[in-house]
């Protein structure tokens, strides 16, 4: 069975560079710890789509600040850090993350944060990065045991990307998805077993998941309104790793 998407078994890999596709939130921070224990270049690449709030961009830079002055030993593999301009997608879509609409539930099942196709743009932006600068392996934080379902985010979608990339761009990439199936509380396991208390603590204050922007109230599992589909995800999987 693939033992690779199991946070205590992490073999080694025949690849030495990566690009973490890097959000600032806690999953792609724990995604870009592994990828720091793992490779030995790791670059990290972000999309400016006009979110609603630019908590989260702001965030991955502190994120970045801290793992560099917290971890000396991953530091000097944490290379150049991208920012993509993807505006475009604000022109496309209608989503409580891009316009100021409440959350709710569409019809189609899918809540209202679904942005057509948007892991797909990134995945191909990024590897259309990761073939000029030459690293090999995308790692990216999505995961088919979150609440949301998001077709973009499914393993059979990132294994039909990692196809259609290589073929289109004639160079073997890999897609790694250290979280697609584990749940919340694992993935904060995932993020102790790489980092101890000081990568758990670095990610309750520092990295941001809520969709209201929320930098007011502290919880014990981090900053956020505390209501939002992702502050509850976020704070059911801190209780259910630190067993509050
Ligand atoms: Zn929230």
């Amino acid at each position: 069975m693939p033992s690779r998407n199991q946070s205590t078994l992490i073999p080694p890999s025949m690849h030495t560079t990566a690009l973490v596709l890097f959000s600032g939130g806690q999953d792609s921070t724990t995604c870009l710890a592994q990828a720091l224990t793992r490779y030995q270049h790791v670059e990290t690449i972000a999309f400016d789509y006009r979110q609603r709030h630019s908590v989260e961009l702001d965030a991955r830079l502190v994120v970045l600040q801290q793992l560099r002055e917290q971890f000396p030993e991953w530091a000097g593999k944490l290379g150049e850090d991208h920012l993509l301009d993807l505006g475009v997608l604000g022109q496309v879509s209608e989503t409580s993350l891009t316009r100021d609409t409440a959350f709710k539930m569409e019809s189609s099942g899918l809540p209202n944060t679904f942005v057509p196709g948007r892991n797909l743009l990134f995945l191909t932006l990024a590897a259309a990065l990761a073939y000029r600068r030459g690293l090999e392996v995308l790692v990216t934080g999505v995961c088919e045991t979150d609440f949301s379902g998001y077709p973009d985010c499914r393993d059979d979608t990132m294994k039909a990307m990692q196809l259609a990339l290589s073929l289109g761009m004639d160079k073997r990439f890999l897609i790694e998805t250290p979280l697609m199936w584990i749940d919340k509380a694992d993935t904060w396991r995932l993020a102790d077993s790489l980092g101890g208390k000081k990568l758990v603590d670095l990610i309750v204050e520092h990295t941001h998941t809520c969709y209201l922007g929320d930098r007011e109230h502290r919880h014990a599992w981090g900053y956020g309104c505390g209501a939002c589909p992702a502050c509850e995800l976020r704070a059911r999987g801190f209780s259910g790793f630190s067993g509050a």
